[in-house]
């Protein structure tokens, strides 16, 4: 906790000053910005609120007003895609305290891209030949209580999962063929080996580690906790809790691993990941997402989140056999999340 109130007094000077006294643009504000047209009306779309969560399937999480103006602002103006990912790269990991971090086409692709860099480690011809294993380790350990459906990802680059239960387990199964560890969080069941010692035995057997952290937020200062943690890498989604562009996401970690990452992806051309393309307004607002997101404290948060359902109760509290409660769901234990 110290830590982190620590780190974001820090966030002071690295923030421009601008970013830091701008007042919240209001989502209304922002949704009377636009020609006036109708899209979805006129496609014969039937749009709708929203009430049950970031799910992919409904277009993730409302973007923060600052995002979008951030990506409005990046469909007007050009810069070079290389400079604006070493640059939002270079911010992000001064915002969250990481070695290296990369925007990324969401958490699938930031797993693809680390399982491929921790497979290659950076060599020309091996990253040519994905999803060819062959001479380069390809072996990914996973616990059985972490297998999910996102797992399909790691194997996209041609990795193979070993499956783990026990810490001896795990030793039996590192050999020269690993190339990284998995571990996913939070989990439903729990974990047989603990985030402290799956990171322990991982330095101790010399394999890399990737968490998947993707839905741990908001607070956006999780990311944080995340990195303080210790992975050589961990994702994020930035269509969920950050309100960032729903395609985005980052890949936070060690430099080394993060430039490999990088080599993999968009845009090179012979590249596993060159369909997982980054537009400019997504490295933005990536970057703005999770800025803003920073300097919000949680209980302005969730003040922000009380006032939105103070407006639904004003509304139906009224009608007839209707009785309003608020509760916070089973697994939200931390959260009042709406959106
Ligand atoms: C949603 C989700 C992902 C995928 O995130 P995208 O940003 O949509 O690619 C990965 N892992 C977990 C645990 C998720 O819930």
């Amino acid at each position: 906790m110290t830590k982190r109130r620590t780190i974001i007094k820090g966030l002071a000077s690295v923030l421009p000053a601008t970013a830091l006294s701008a007042s919240r643009p209001s989502d209304a504000q922002e949704t009377t910005i636009g020609s006036g047209r109708d899209y979805f009306r006129e496609l014969g779309l039937k749009p709708f609120i929203n009430a049950a969560g970031a799910y992919s399937a409904y277009g993730g999480a409302r973007m923060r007003p600052e995002v979008v103006s951030a990506m409005r602002y990046a469909a007007t103006h050009k810069v070079k895609i290389r400079d604006l990912h070493d640059a939002t790269g270079t911010r992000i990991a001064s915002l969250v305290g990481s070695e290296a971090a990369m925007v990324t086409s969401g958490a699938t692709a930031a797993i693809v891209l680390g399982t491929a860099a921790c497979m290659t480690k950076g060599n020309e011809s091996k990253m040519q030949q994905l999803p060819n294993t062959e001479g380069m380790p390809y072996k990914v350990i996973i616990q059985k209580k972490h297998r999910y459906t996102y797992d399909r990802a790691l194997t996209v680059p041609g990795a193979k999962l070993v499956e783990v239960e026990t810490e001896e387990d795990v030793r039996n199964a590192v050999n020269k063929k690993t190339a990284m560890m998995f571990f996913l969080k939070p989990t439903q069941e729990g974990d047989n080996i603990s985030s402290a010692r799956y990171r322990h035995l991982a330095k101790e057997l010399g394999v890399p580690t990737f968490c998947d952290a993707a839905t741990t937020t908001p607070p956006a200062t999780n990311v944080i906790d995340g990195v303080n943690e210790g992975f050589d890498l961990i994702c994020y989604s930035g269509g969920k809790g950050l309100r960032g562009p729903y395609s985005a996401g980052l890949l936070l970690g060690r430099r080394d691993l993060i430039n490999y990452a990088r080599r993999q992806g968009a845009p090179n051309d012979l590249s596993i990941g060159r369909g997982m393309k980054i537009s400019a307004e997504e490295y933005l607002g990536m970057l703005v997402a999770l800025e803003t997101g920073l300097q919000i404290s949680d209980a302005d948060e969730i003040a922000w989140k009380q006032t939105r359902f103070n407006n639904i109760i004003t509304a139906i509290s009224g009608l007839a056999g209707v009785t309003v409660k608020t509760f916070v769901s089973a697994g939200h234990a931390k959260e009042l999340y709406l959106d």
